[in-house]
């Protein structure tokens, strides 16, 4: 894919890049070495005051940036403001907390036959991160503020989609005054990464995207013998039991499935509905998502913009297509309005079977899939019947439902009563093949640390024979 800003709401092609060369890969990567020993000699209070800096970058420059974010990938303008916001809380977030986050954790000398023991989180070096185009500096974020703040150094390849997002990335954090290479945006092709992730001067990679590519990328890392997180695709059930408040849940529902156009990771994907309020459910569903305002990204009354690439709605029409070629049945929408740019409005889909696209495959668009249960057994083994297991959503009044709904659904995240959503104080990732370890929280910090035991004796000269693993 060329590495370019395209408007998605014209087809526009607007700006075109150049990938970087392997001798700009080079200096990049013995500027990271460079900028890597730098922060190590800095305070979490020094860090602490650049990420204030860029917060407050990104609150004064909210507008310009969400434009850029809605002319690169077709987002509400709305959506990309709040996006923008987002990523000003994680940064005063972790230069809040990084530093109570990764204090030592004294342990009980005695029991280690120690004069002094602790476990004490030190930085690991430059890491590579590779990021995706639907939350164009919401995902680059949630890896950027911790690692930062933890000491390492980021390096941002970001998708071909994004550049001019990807660019700004670097931009923020130069100015908001951390030292030169700390975070920097190397504007290459996925062909490209293999070479990156190679080097030795980088220590790890995170990835967040599609199986495939989290396929690839944890391939070479694990040739490499270099730690991952993996933060990938979902398919995630909305479960709607007899008790629930029907009306609300089918509005969250169409939120749930249309934020961001529909391109969200943890979006409810499959709606799984118990019998006795499935005619309810779904006439209130059809109602909702046939309401929601098609049109241009930056028109404050639009609900749902184009999808961010021609390939997208691609996939997503033929989805649609296959699954009512097997007699699946459309309550709304599966249509692509005729005008420039890649636009497929909100659509139910029901009566879907195994032998469909939709029924295992993620669908990244506006389309949710509608499913009929007769019973909790049933939604349960439905909800998990996927390869997924990224935030899963359950609705009932039930106090022994909701308990039976938190222990049995196989996912990274359970919500009841709510959408599923990211938070800087929860952790956030997945199960199964929607990848491991955790971004954001004291867990998502840790992820590239090393977690290095400090083991103090006594001065007293060792005795033979006195020695274990
Ligand atoms: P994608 O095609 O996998 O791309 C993601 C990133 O990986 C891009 O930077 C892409 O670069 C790069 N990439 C793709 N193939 C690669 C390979 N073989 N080797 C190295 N790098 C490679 O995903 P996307 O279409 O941008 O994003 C949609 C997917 O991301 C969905 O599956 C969605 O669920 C998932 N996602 C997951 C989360 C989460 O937190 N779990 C969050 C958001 C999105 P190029 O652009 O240059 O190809």
């Amino acid at each position: 894919m060329p590495i370019a800003t395209t408007n998605p709401a014209t087809g526009e092609v607007l700006k075109t890049f150049d990938p970087l060369t392997d001798a700009e890969i080079d200096q990049a990567l013995a500027q990271a070495i460079v900028a890597f020993e730098s922060l190590g000699r800095t305070t979490f209070a020094e860090r602490a005051g650049w990420m204030r800096a860029a917060a407050d970058i990104l609150e004064s420059e909210v507008a310009d940036v969400a434009r850029m974010m809605t002319t690169e990938m077709g987002k509400t303008l709305a959506s990309a403001k709040a996006e923008t916001l987002k990523c000003a809380k994680a940064c005063r977030f972790y230069a809040d907390n990084a530093e109570q986050f990764l204090a030592d954790e004294p342990v009980d000398p005695a029991a280690v036959n120690a004069t002094e023991a602790r476990v004490s989180y030190q930085p690991l070096g430059p890491v590579l991160a590779v990021m995706p185009w639907n939350f164009p500096l919401w995902q680059a974020m949630r890896f950027a503020a911790p690692a930062l703040m933890a000491g390492n150094v980021g390096l941002l390849k970001h998708a071909s989609n994004v550049p001019q997002t990807a660019m700004f990335m670097q931009e923020l954090f130069s100015r908001a005054g951390f030292p030169s290479g700390a975070f920097q945006t190397l504007l290459i092709s996925s062909g490209q990464v293999e070479r990156v992730l190679s080097d030795r001067r980088v220590v790890a990679a995170t990835l967040t995207g599609s199986e495939g590519a989290g396929r690839a990328i944890a391939a070479i890392a694990g040739r490499e013998l270099k730690k991952t997180v993996l933060e990938l695709g979902g398919s995630d059930a909305f479960v709607v039991m007899p008790s629930a408040d029907v009306a609300k849940a089918a509005k969250v529902a169409t939120t749930a499935r249309c934020q961001n156009n529909g391109q969200s990771c943890i979006a409810a994907k499959r709606f799984i509905v118990h019998a006795d309020i499935y005619d309810e459910f779904a006439a209130a569903f059809v109602r909702e998502m046939s309401g929601l305002v098609v049109g241009d990204p930056l028109d404050d009354d639009t609900d749902v913009g184009p999808l961010a690439t021609e390939q997208g709605r691609d996939d997503v029409a033929a989805q649609v297509a296959d699954a009512v070629a097997k007699g699946a049945r459309v309550l709304c929408g599966g249509e692509q309005p005729e005008r420039a740019g890649w636009w497929y409005t909100p659509t139910v889909v029901a009566e879907l079977t195994p032998d469909m696209d939709m029924y295992a495959q993620e669908v990244f668009g506006p389309v949710a899939g509608l499913y009929k249960v007769q019973s909790y057994e049933e939604a349960v083994a439905l909800a998990n019947s996927t390869d997924f297991g990224l935030g899963s959503n359950a609705w009932t009044e039930d106090e022994s439902e909701r308990a039976a709904f938190i222990r049995d659904l196989q996912a990274g995240a359970v919500f009841i009563n709510g959408m599923t959503t990211s938070y800087n104080e929860l952790p956030f990732g997945g199960v199964k093949n929607s990848g491991y370890g955790r971004e954001l929280s004291a867990h998502g910090i840790k992820e590239f640390c090393n977690a290095k035991t400090v083991w103090v004796g006594e001065h007293a000269p060792s005795r033979p024979g006195q020695h274990s693993e």
